[in-house]
């Protein structure tokens, strides 16, 4: 079986502005609340196409995220910070505290480890795609990317985690085929693997979350993400009025393990898939734009209907930036 590398790609960081985009009016919402407002979301876009006008701060760092992979041949630190602070003139669009507090700093020029923030967010796993895609051949190279790209805004061990997490799982899911066997027990060990024998307790934590998720993947949609929307929060950073509901609380770890969660419930479409990471509820636009990097690697761009490609604003540059990267790690990785 041949991949088609591009394809995935393309796949991969359009998920994301899908995901991002869809998600975004959803943002604070509880799902009960989200899905009272439509039988049938595929005509609530239709009919509702203001609403979904534009991405985020998600899709914004990925696409900076994987310009600095591209000018840097490969991650350079230098290059992802001098990428981090041209967002600023993007401008940003809801950008997290972590991403904003720490960028701004790096801004004026202030060292990235004193500048980052000590947010446990999930601000660094929603940027890290392109990361995951490009290194998805050299485990050791995307362990050392997906952390420092993570910890230059972020100290907190919970944010590096879901960064390796996620780029792990693209780089899982990079060479499978939709429809085909798809062994979950395999998936949850690839992603685990580099989070074992750390000291670090947050990480260890991450690994139980995670083996409880496979253990309850048959679960319903509604019922798993009432579980897992504020997993591993600590007090007192609980929403309390949201425990109990289906609001996916902006951590690192509640956030990856909901749109890992999300995308294992849906692997037999792409439209399915995004859906429902997109009216998860909580930080909607952030579980989509991750879960739509996974369902977007793993379905591939052929699979994506063209009705969701032609909402995404500056789809024909995220192509563009799509295929740079992908030249850039075929140099390096297919052809060298
Ligand atoms: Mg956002």
């Amino acid at each position: 079986m041949k991949i088609d590398y591009l394809d995935k790609f393309k796949g991969t960081l359009l998920g994301v502005a899908i995901g991002d985009t869809l998600g975004r009016p959803f943002e604070g919402l509880i799902r009960k609340r989200i899905h009272s407002q439509f039988k049938d979301f595929k005509n609530f876009i239709k009919n509702n196409r203001k609403m979904f006008y534009s991405y985020t701060d998600d899709t914004q760092l990925t696409l900076h995220t994987a310009q600095a992979l591209i000018d840097g041949w490969g991650f350079k630190m230098d290059y992802l910070i001098r990428e981090f602070v041209n967002w600023l003139d993007d401008p940003p669009i809801g950008p997290g505290f972590g991403c904003l507090s720490s960028i701004q700093k790096l801004a004026y020029g202030i060292d990235w480890k004193d500048a980052a923030s000590k947010s446990g967010g999930n601000g660094t796993a929603m940027r890290v795609a392109p990361i995951g895609l490009f290194y998805s051949n050299d485990p050791k190279a995307l362990e050392h990317a997906a952390i420092q790209s993570s910890i230059i805004t972020h100290s907190h061990p919970a944010a590096s985690a879901g960064a390796l997490v996620t780029a792990k799982a693209i780089a899982y899911l990079i060479d499978k085929e939709p429809n085909a066997e798809f062994s979950v027990d395999e998936f949850f060990e690839y992603i685990t693997a580099p989070l074992t024998n750390s000291q670090d307790r947050i990480w260890q934590e991450f690994i139980d979350i995670l083996s409880i998720v496979k253990k309850h993947i048959d679960m319903p949609v509604e019922a798993g993400l009432i579980k897992f929307s504020q997993v591993g929060v600590e007090s007192p950073f609980f929403i309390e009025e949201f425990l109990g509901k289906a609001f996916v609380h902006p951590y690192a770890i509640s956030t990856v393990v909901c749109a890992i969660f999300i995308f294992l419930k849906c692997l037999s479409s792409f439209e399915e898939c995004i859906y429902e990471l997109a009216t998860a509820g909580g930080d909607s636009d952030t579980v989509a734009a991750i879960g739509g990097s996974l369902a977007g690697n793993y379905f591939g761009l052929k699979n994506i209907p063209s009705e969701l490609i032609n909402i995404i604003k500056d789809r024909k540059k995220i192509m563009t930036i799509s295929e740079n990267l992908y030249e850039k790690f075929k140099e390096r990785y297919l052809n060298p």
